[in-house]
């Protein structure tokens, strides 16, 4: 099986932006939130699932689901909650395997936000944490949304903490810098994964 490096950090921490210098160094991705969107594509069996479940009032007039009517439907609804999340959860992680498994690159980044909490880290090799801190997380991400500090403030509080994703983290990559060194790290960790999965698959 393929050597995968999973790849997390909290909301506005720089996993794209890390993720991307993997890509440049020819490095395949297989992304959490693109697979989460997949399975639930126009003619999926993850929506045609939910629509039955929860009726056709879930679609949008051009016949996608409707995510932010969903999210709202089983926001304070825990059993439909579970519900979703059975249906949902085993099938991104069979088609991000899936998706591993197609990558012709030495080894594979796998990106998911919620690494830890959803207990994905069981999937990969390695973990890679991108380490900011939380006044930086949340200008960033002001500035990238244009929302406001509060509600950035509530996600972090949602997600697992700073100093527990630094503990369980097998590398760390510091983003309170400018993107060249950025990339001078990414650019270390890649030479360094590519004497693990040779190891790996020897
Ligand atoms: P989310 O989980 O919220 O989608 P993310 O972890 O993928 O976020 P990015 O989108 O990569 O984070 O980065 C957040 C914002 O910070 C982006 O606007 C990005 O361009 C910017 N950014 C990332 N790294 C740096 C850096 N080293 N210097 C300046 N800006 C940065």
């Amino acid at each position: 099986s393929k050597f995968v490096v999973g790849l997390t950090g909290g909301i506005g921490s720089g996993k794209t932006t890390v993720a991307n210098l993997f890509a440049e160094e020819g490095i395949c991705l297989v992304d959490a939130d693109v697979v989460a969107r997949e399975v639930v594509a126009p003619g999926t069996h993850g929506l045609n699932a939910i629509i039955s479940h929860f009726g056709t009032e879930m679609l949008t007039a051009s016949g996608e689901l409707d995510r932010a009517k969903l999210r709202q439907r089983v926001f304070n609804d825990e059993q439909e909650r579970q519900w979703l999340n059975q249906l949902l959860h085993p099938m991104i992680r069979q088609e991000m395997l899936l998706q591993v498994e197609k990558a012709t690159s030495d080894y594979v980044i796998m990106v998911v936000p919620l690494l830890f909490e959803n207990g994905l880290d069981r999937l990969v090799h390695r973990t890679l944490v991108v380490d900011i801190s939380p006044e930086l997380q949340i200008s960033r991400t002001v500035q990238r949304d244009n929302v406001d500090a509060t509600q950035v403030n509530n996600i972090i509080n949602s997600q697992c903490s700073r100093s527990e994703k630094l503990a369980r983290a097998d590398d760390i990559i510091d983003n309170h810098g400018e993107i060249s060194r950025l990339k001078r790290e990414v650019h270390a960790l890649h030479q360094r994964y590519l004497q693990l999965s040779g190891n790996h698959n020897a």
